[in-house]
C-alpha cells in the first residue's frame, strides 16, 4: 500500500472556516425567517465586478485565441514578457527591480505555499501569531514543524507575537532565524508597518542571513503616502527579501487567479555543501519544472491594471472598499469597542469587549446582528479577544451592517 504523507495529519483540520460555516448553517436552519438577512463579513473575497479595462482586455486576448494567426498555445513559464515588464515598470517603478525579477503566477496563495519547495530542511521558521493560515500549514505539511499544541502553535516554529502594544508588528526576535514571513499591510489585523520598523527587520535579516517572505497582497489599500508599498524601499531589501504580489484584492483578480512574486538575483541561500545559490536561479528551475504559465487572457487582464484606464478603475474600487472600511471603524468606534487597521488595509480588527471570546462575539454578531464575522483566534492563539470584520462588500451591506452594529451592540 502506498504510504502517504504523514505531516497532514498534523493539520488542524481547516478549523476556521468550516466551523464559521458550520455556525452559520446551524443558525440559518434554526431561523429560517432571519437566514435571507444575513450579512458576510467574513472571508476576504471581493465583491466589485472587475474594471472594464481588464475585461475589454480578456475579451481581446479570448478572440486573438480563436484566430489562427493570433493563437497562442503554452506560454512561458515565468510569465509573458509584457506582463513582468509592464510590473516592473509600474508596481516597482524607481525599485531597480527588473522584469526578469518577476515570476507571474496564479495567485499569491499558490506562491506563498510553493515557495517552500526550494528551502531545505532544519531552517528555523519564524511566522506572526495572529498569521494568515496558509504560511503555517504549508510549513506544517511540508514537514518544518512537529505537532501542535492545545492552542494550536506548532512545535518547531517560531511565533512573533504582534498585539495592541506593538502596533501588530512583531518585535525583532533575540534568536536567528532562517526565514521569516512578514505581511504588511497585514491579513488579518489591517495593520501597516512603517519604514523605521521594516529596516529594522532588513537589518535583522542582513545580519543573520535570514531570508524575509514578504507578503504585499494588500500594498494597493495604502492611504498613508509613508507607509511603504513594498519592501524594495527599504534600503538592503534586494539582499535578503522575496515579495509575494496578487491581482486578487487590487483588481478584483480572486476569481481570474493572477499574482507574482519578486525575486532579485541578488537574495541568496547555502546548500548543504556551503555554496551560494540564488534563491531565483531555483525558483525559476522549479516554475520551468511545475508550472505551465498562467494563463493568456489572464495575465492581458492582468497587464490592463497598468493601463491608464485600469489604473483610475483600481483606485475607484480601492476607494470603494476604503470607504467601507471607514464606516465600519466609526461604528465600531461609536458603539464603544476599541479598533484597529481599516486605515491602509481592507480589513478592521476590533478588540473584543473585556471577558468576551473571539467566538463568543462570533455567535453574538451572528444571533443578535445577523451578521458574520471572523473569530480572531482562528488566526492563531494570539488572535484571541479580537475579531475581523472584511470591508469587501457593497456600501449597501456595509451601510447596513454599521446600523446593526449601532442598534443590537451599542
Ligand atoms: N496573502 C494574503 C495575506 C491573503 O490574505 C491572501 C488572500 O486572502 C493571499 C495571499 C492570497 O491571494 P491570492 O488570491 O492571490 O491567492
Amino acid at each position: 500500500m502506498a504510504s502517504i504523507n504523514d505531516n497532514f495529519l498534523k493539520l488542524k483540520a481547516g478549523y476556521l472556516f468550516p466551523e464559521i460555516g458550520r455556525r452559520v448553517a446551524a443558525y440559518a436552519e434554526a431561523n429560517p425567517d432571519k437566514a435571507s438577512q444575513l450579512i458576510r463579513c467574513g472571508i476576504g473575497d471581493v465583491t466589485e465586478p472587475l474594471p472594464l479595462a481588464v475585461r475589454e482586455a480578456m475579451h481581446k486576448a479570448v478572440d486573438e485565441l480563436g484566430c489562427r494567426d493570433t493563437f497562442r498555445g503554452y506560454g512561458p513559464e515565468q510569465g509573458y514578457d509584457f506582463l513582468r515588464k509592464a510590473v516592473a515598470d509600474n508596481a516597482y517603478a524607481g525599485l531597480d527591480i527588473s522584469a526578469d525579477d518577476i515570476f507571474v503566477s496564479d495567485g499569491s496563495k499558490c506562491d506563498t505555499g510553493n515557495i517552500l519547495d526550494i528551502f531545505g530542511k532544519g531552517n528555523t521558521i519564524a511566522i506572526t501569531d495572529p498569521v494568515y493560515p496558509v504560511y503555517v500549514d504549508t510549513n506544517v505539511m511540508i514537514g518544518n514543524t512537529g505537532e501542535a499544541d492545545e492552542s494550536g502553535r506548532y512545535e518547531g516554529l517560531v511565533y512573533l507575537e504582534c498585539n495592541a502594544e506593538n502596533n501588530f508588528v512583531p518585535a525583532i526576535p533575540e534568536e536567528k532565524v532562517d526565514i521569516v514571513y512578514l505581511c504588511y499591510p497585514n491579513n488579518p489585523t489591517g495593520a501597516s508597518a512603517t519604514r523605521e520598523q521594516l529596516q529594522a527587520w532588513v537589518d535583522y535579516a542582513l545580519k543573520n542571513d535570514t531570508i524575509i517572505l514578504y507578503d504585499a497582497a494588500y500594498e494597493a489599500f495604502i492611504q498613508d503616502p509613508d507607509v511603504p508599498k513594498s519592501i524594495y524601499e527599504i534600503e538592503g531589501a534586494k539582499n535578503c527579501a522575496l515579495e509575494f504580489r496578487s491581482f486578487s484584492k487590487n483588481g478584483g483578480f480572486t476569481g481570474v487567479r493572477c499574482g507574482y512574486i519578486v525575486i532579485p538575483e541578488t537574495v541568496t541561500g547555502t546548500s548543504s555543501t556551503g555554496e551560494k545559490v540564488a534563491i531565483k536561479k531555483l525558483w525559476s528551475r522549479r516554475t520551468s519544472t511545475k508550472f505551465n504559465g498562467a494563463s493568456y487572457p489572464v495575465q492581458r487582464g492582468a497587464e490592463a491594471v497598468y493601463s491608464e484606464e485600469g489604473k483610475k478603475q483600481v483606485q475607484e474600487l480601492i476607494t470603494h472598499y476604503m470607504g467601507n472600511a471607514k464606516l465600519l471603524r466609526e461604528a465600531c468606534t461609536e458603539i464603544g469597542l476599541k479598533v484597529f487597521g481599516g486605515e491602509n488595509a481592507p480589513y478592521v480588527w476590533v478588540a473584543c469587549p473585556e471577558g468576551v471570546t473571539s467566538w463568543d462575539m462570533f455567535d453574538k454578531m451572528l444571533e443578535e446582528a445577523n451578521v458574520v464575522i471572523t473569530p480572531g483566534s482562528g488566526f492563531g492563539a494570539a488572535g484571541e479577544g479580537y475579531f475581523r470584520i472584511s470591508a469587501f462588500n457593497s456600501r449597501a451591506n456595509v451601510e447596513e451592517v454599521c446600523r446593526r452594529l449601532k442598534t443590537h451592540l451599542a
